[in-house]
């Protein structure tokens, strides 16, 4: 797909390293797998990884973390 952001790259399968914060934790997630602009390096997260991140945010919210590093497929 055409990235909107640079409007001149287009995005290529990839892993990325997401971070998150909710209130006071803070999440990152590595690994997680998404369409990167070959351009400028913005990613694009799909539906099921987007609700999968956010259960595992809230999974670390509920756990009173204040910085929790996860990798995605784990
Ligand atoms: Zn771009």
């Amino acid at each position: 797909m055409d990235c909107v952001i640079c409007k001149h790259g287009t995005t290529e399968s990839g892993l990325v390293t997401v971070s998150l914060s909710r209130g006071n934790t803070v999440i990152v997630v590595k690994e997680v797998p998404a369409e990167v602009c070959a351009n400028c390096g913005e990613y694009y997260l799909s539906e099921e990884v987007s609700k999968k991140l956010l259960s595992k945010a809230n999974a670390a919210v509920a756990s009173g973390a204040e910085v929790e590093i996860l990798r995605y497929a784990a």
